[in-house]
This record gives structure tokens, sequence and C-alpha cells, in this order.
């Protein structure tokens, strides 16, 4: 599924527009994704210990 929404840089509001916020005509952003969370980081960091591990 292809991620559509789009966030405004400067009045946080949330919009299908892929250039610019129709509401102020600012910036806007892909969302944090969900795959980007602190537990996915410790997660990545773990694996890298244990590759350090096996040297
Ligand atoms: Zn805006």
């Amino acid at each position: 599924m292809v991620w559509l929404l789009r966030k405004c840089e400067k009045c946080k509001m949330y919009t299908l527009d892929q250039e610019k916020c129709p509401y102020c005509g600012g910036e806007v952003r892909i969302p944090h994704p969900a795959k980007f969370s602190p537990e996915d980081k410790y997660a990545n960091y773990r694996r890298a210990m244990k590759m350090a591990d096996y040297r």
C-alpha cells in the first residue's frame, strides 16, 4: 500500500496533496512511518552487538 498522506510542516494539518499544504501553502512531509520506532532501533543495535560477538 502506498502511503499517500502528507503532513504540513507549518500548520500540522494532514493532507493528500503531494506538493503543498492546501490550507496554508506550507511544505508537506511524509509523516514518520511506524517502522522507525525506538523498538526497531534497539533491535538493530542488538543485532549489531551479536555480530560483534561472532568476530
Ligand atoms: Zn499548512
